[in-house]
């Protein structure tokens, strides 16, 4: 019998809501309740979530703030909010939101139409929108300061699922008699458990229902005076003790000593500079992606499982953000990735990935520029080819960087970390991240931890495009892979050879390589021989369950490592999450892929 997805069944490709543009004002057709007000959504929204949760006082006086919205819509919320942060150029926000019927950003259009005045801002979130897929979104605005969180999939299933502390809600599910599934006593009892003492939510709705389920969950609930011609909205304050889930706050560090400038360390040199940290990067090569980063193009694709896992759906999530991140740097050279039913066990895979019911802008059958035969495959539509040196150098761009910097040593003194390089130089830091990718074990022993990490070399063919090969318009991934062309060159990988005793035999490392290539691929190179041809070798880093590690392995020493050979489309995302954990910042991943990734499981003492 085949293997199917535990999700076969599941309505995993989300719905286009019904909506009915009313004088301009959207009208939700399953809910028959509008988006927002009718006589000014706008002012509504300040009215009630802005004003109800005293946002623009507390803005003022925060550098750092968390809204928690449930019911992202037409996201009118939110880039009221972007317009209030203009007049606070100093505080930061996490904006996590959920929404079961994304818009789409024609959708959208239609209704930010009806106001000019957030024309700018509108026009902003509708080109960062990610692709309509269930899980977590990452989209960066307002130059880095505003941090969107999209959970797209039913709040319900999802909010049991996060840890994070917020310190504002904007409750916003459609009128509760019309919608029950938004305001659900165990909704509101996770919106409870996920407040920060002293945090506050607002709502539109004064149902009595609501209330009491609020209260219930911790909220001193009051009412006060409507929008319009609503009589009442509610508002009201978390009461207790301190969350369980929310570790006790210390000062965040500032200066931050990364090891390793390759695709994880710029990664989270992004995540940290953004956030107003001071990411120092360190490497013992004179510049950025000297090693396993430093491939002259490479390959971004999700790797989904047959079982469907937490980490088959964390690989979404991070090729979500990785292909923006690559577009949005100019490092993409080609979109699409073709992954071959080839060979077999590739096929057997797809089988089952195509019964996972994906959306198709994930994964679909291939429609393609090969042969009939040969182009059989699944196509990932947010795979992409890229420049590896374009992209980590766009991420590293707001980092100190030290190249020629070989630590040596991991001091601590007068509660300052010192790292010595070989050559005696020092640098001083308030933390230290390992991110020394095939390294990452002599920073390891450096602070006294351990882990099993494997390593295996690499060695990737650069074969001269030739008429037919030219024409290849995107990535293509069999068992091994092939680039497009680029400066007349393909990439053609790779080699995994654990065996680091034994000399590099570069003729058999291109055999290797180019018997990787299904028939139908080969004949683009018809008449090539291995003679002069190019080839780049390095070392990729990865864990015995082939996930990554990311968190805190001792006080003020941090690591990011094992990504394989996945660190293009993994790193991104997963830094952009380490910088937050570091700085003390949401971090609102579902509890089973923060725990897939967590260093503590190799930690013999939980530290993290
Ligand atoms: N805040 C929005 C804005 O600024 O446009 C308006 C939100 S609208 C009133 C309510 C939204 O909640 C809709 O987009 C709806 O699809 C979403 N929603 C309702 N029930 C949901 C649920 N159980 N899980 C996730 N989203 C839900």
């Amino acid at each position: 019998m085949a293997r199917t997805s535990p999700h076969l069944h599941a309505d995993y490709d989300l719905p286009l809501p019904q909506i009915d543009m009313r004088d301009g004002v959207p009208h939700a057709m399953q809910f028959a309740d509008s988006y927002y007000n009718a006589d000014d959504g706008l002012a509504e929204t300040r009215h009630v979530f802005l004003e109800g949760n005293d946002l623009p006082a507390r803005m003022k006086a925060a550098s750092h703030l968390t809204i928690g919205e449930t019911g992202f819509g037409t996201g009118l919320n939110l880039l009221a909010v972007m317009a209030e942060m203009q007049n606070h150029p100093h505080c930061q926000i996490d904006f996590v939101s959920f929404e079961a019927q994304p818009l789409d950003a024609e959708m959208m259009a239609a209704a930010h139409a009806a106001f000019p005045q957030l024309a700018g801002l509108a026009s902003q979130l509708r080109q960062a929108l990610p692709p309509r897929w269930p899980g977590h979104h990452l989209v960066v605005l307002c130059g880095g300061r505003l941090t969107l969180h999209l959970h797209y999939g039913d709040m319900g299933a999802i909010l049991p699922t996060l840890d994070i502390a917020v310190d504002c809600w904007f409750l916003d599910g459609f009128a509760p008699a019309r919608n029950p599934s938004a305001w659900t006593a165990d909704i509101l009892s996770e919106v409870g458990r996920l407040t920060e003492i002293g945090g506050s939510f607002a709502s539109f709705t004064a149902a009595g229902e609501v209330r009491r389920g609020l209260a219930a969950a911790g909220f001193a609930v009051a009412k006060s005076t409507g929008y319009g011609r609503k009589r009442d909205m509610i508002r009201g304050v978390r009461e207790g003790t301190a969350l369980p889930h929310v570790s006790s706050i210390t000062a965040s560090p500032r200066r931050i000593a990364i090891i390793g400038a390759g695709i994880a360390g710029a990664a989270l040199a992004a995540g940290l500079s953004r956030r107003g940290a001071a990411p120092v990067l360190l490497d013992a090569a004179a510049g950025l992606a000297s090693a396993a980063s430093g491939n002259r193009a490479a390959l971004q694709s999700p790797r989904l499982t047959v079982d469907h896992n937490a980490m088959s759906r964390l690989s979404a999530a991070c090729l979500s953000w990785a292909a923006r991140c690559s577009d949005a740097a100019g490092a993409t050279l080609a979109a699409g990735v073709l992954a071959l039913d080839a060979p077999d066990r590739m096929a057997a895979r797809h089988a089952i990935f195509r019964q996972q019911r994906w959306p198709a802008s994930l994964l679909r059958d291939a429609d393609t520029v090969l042969d009939a035969e040969t182009g059989k495959g699944i196509f990932y539509e947010y795979g992409r080819a890229i420049r590896p040196s374009i992209l980590v150098k766009a991420l590293a761009e707001g980092a100190e960087f030290h190249g020629d910097f070989d630590v040596a040593s991991i001091t601590m003194e007068a509660g300052q970390l010192v790292l010595g390089a070989v050559d005696s130089r020092q640098v001083q830091a308030d933390a230290v991240v390992l991110a020394g990718g095939s390294r990452v074990a002599d920073g390891l022993h450096l602070v006294g931890q351990d882990m099993p990490v494997e390593v295996t070399r690499g060695q990737v063919s650069h074969v001269p495009a030739t008429s037919s090969s030219a024409s290849l318009a995107t990535g293509v991934s069999f068992g091994g892979y092939l680039t497009p062309s680029w400066d007349g060159l393909h990439e053609v990988g790779a080699t995994f050879s654990r065996d680091l005793e034994q000399p590099e035999d570069i003729a058999a490392a291109h055999a290797h390589n180019l018997a990787l290539l299904p028939a139908g691929i080969a004949g683009l190179f018809d008449g090539m021989t291995y003679d002069g041809l190019g080839l780049r070798t390095s070392y990729r880093a990865s864990l015995a369950d082939r996930r990554p590690v990311t968190g805190r392995i001792a006080d003020k020493i941090w690591m990011f490592g094992g990504l394989g050979a996945r660190g293009f489309t993994l790193a991104p995302l997963l830094g952009e999450m380490l910088a937050a954990q570091i700085l003390n910042r949401p971090v609102p991943l579902p509890r089973d892929q923060r725990a897939g990734v967590a260093a503590a499981r190799y930690l013999s003492q939980n530290t993290s």
